[in-house]
């Protein structure tokens, strides 16, 4: 294809953030550009990304509004119970039931909710690949392999450098090239953050027993154990461990894993079956001061990366996605400078309280529930008792981790932009 002259937005890093605002620009005509050092067909590689993800039922309208959304569906478990349990997993290993639980049941809001579950579970590439055909589909050039050298963000537009010396200009550059983001450190934004001595260690297991779709999420001494549930009966685990235990557990042969497993499991799922690759994440939590500089806006996790404790992470990015594009398409039919300080204050002011306040949410939860101090353990169960006796809290907790709260974009509410 032949490539288009001036892009209207430039977007460096094509994962599951960058392409989703590409497609929402395209959807309101505008011309975006993506680059990224990866070909997508790297992306969809299954040791490239073994994570599956919660993606909230307002994050799944937005790619409903942007025709992605059939594409994705029959990959798309639909989450109907969230069971949160504090103390041991249901395994043999386990000395008895905790009795502070808490249970979210989407039939309690689907009133409110278009009968919509409480989210999805889909696997990222999965998510990668739908992404990439409804790229293609739209006619949105993508420049990968390929990776910006240097970038210029002064005056009436920014101007950038790639490996290969090809120079492009656009009135705006969006960096969403994941947590290293070169653009937000060419521009200058301070990142604060810490590192939680922590890894994500995930697999892919194949059940006996039907999952029901409910998700369980038990909070151990080291940090959080999640069943969540995916299409053909099978669950993706999250297991927070110590940084030096998920290190063991990746190494460990498939045999170690599954004993280990079977014992956190017990009977109630019936046999487990790994199915695939074992994946390590290291866990850190990292915020950009700030969300865009002169001529650029950051979005995803070259904003904010946190604790996949709640499965907010990417949400948070497809909000931002829905919200800058929204704020763009909107400036550009009134003839405004997309790129200028103006609109890109629009954009910072929306989703400045957002991304915090859900990164210190889960800051709060990861400090409260990944340790083993009595007094602590207490006051968490007897808050879940409190908050699962309550409808109304229950229900708020439910809108609130489905994104629905606040002031939604277009794109949140399943509109067109
Ligand atoms: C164990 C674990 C479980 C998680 N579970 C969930 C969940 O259930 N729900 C949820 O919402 N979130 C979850 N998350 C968080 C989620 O995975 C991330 O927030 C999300 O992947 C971030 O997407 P992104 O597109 O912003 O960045 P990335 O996925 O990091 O993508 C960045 C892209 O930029 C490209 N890039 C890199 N450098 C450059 C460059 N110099 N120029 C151009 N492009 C570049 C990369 O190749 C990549 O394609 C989880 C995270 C972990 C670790």
């Amino acid at each position: 294809m032949a490539r288009s002259p001036s892009p209207d937005v430039i977007i460096a890093g094509a994962g599951m953030a960058g392409s989703t605002l590409a497609l929402a620009l395209a959807h309101g005509g505008l011309t975006p550009l993506l680059i990224d050092p990866q070909p997508f067909e790297v992306q969809l590689e299954p040791t490239f990304d073994g994570r599956s993800s919660a993606i909230a039922f307002s994050s799944f309208r937005a790619w409903d509004a942007m025709g992605v959304g059939d594409a994705l569906r029959p990959y798309a478990q639909r989450i109907e119970q969230i069971l949160v349990t504090d103390g041991h997993a249901a395994g043999a290993s386990s000395p008895g039931p905790s009795p502070f639980f808490l249970r979210f049941d989407a039939a309690e809001i689907a009133d409110r909710v278009r009968s919509e579950p409480l989210g999805y579970m889909l696997e990222n590439r999965r998510t990668r690949a739908g992404l990439s055909q409804a790229v293609a589909a739209a006619g949105i050039e993508v420049l990968a392999p390929s990776r910006i050298e240097t970038a210029e963000f002064e005056g009436a537009g920014a101007r950038v450098r790639l490996a290969d010396g090809r120079e492009l200009s656009a009135p705006l550059v969006v960096g969403a090239e994941g947590r290293a983001s070169p653009l937000r450190r060419w521009a200058g934004i301070n990142t604060i953050g810490w590192g939680y001595g922590q890894s994500g260690v995930v697999a892919t297991v194949k059940l006996e027993k039907p999952h029901g779709g409910v998700a369980h999420e038990y909070f151990l001494p080291n940090g959080p154990f999640a069943i969540l549930p995916l299409t053909e009966n099978r669950a993706s685990l999250v297991w927070t461990e110590r940084t030096e235990a998920g290190e063991a557990l990746r190494k460990a042969p498939p045999g170690a894993l599954l004993s280990l497993l079977r014992r956190r499991f017990g009977p109630f799922l019936g046999k487990v079956e790994v199915v695939g690759p074992t994946f390590v994440y290291p866990l850190s939590m990292q915020l950009a001061e700030r969300l865009v500089a002169p001529r650029l806006a950051l979005l995803g996790d070259a904003a904010h990366g946190i604790h996949p404790i709640a499965g907010q992470g990417l949400n948070l990015g497809l909000k931002d996605a829905a919200v800058l594009s929204q704020v763009l398409v909107d400036a550009a039919r009134l003839g405004e400078d997309i790129g200028s300080a103006a609109v890109l204050e629009r954009y910072a002011a929306w989703r400045r309280f957002d991304n915090v306040s859900v990164a210190a949410a889960m800051e709060v939860f990861t400090r409260l529930f990944s340790n083993d101090v009595p007094a602590l353990r207490l006051a968490r169960g007897v808050g879940m008792a409190a908050v699962n006796r309550i409808g109304a809290a229950r229900r708020f907790f439910m809108q609130e981790a489905g994104g629905a709260v606040g002031d939604l974009p277009r794109l949140f509410r399943g509109e067109a932009l």
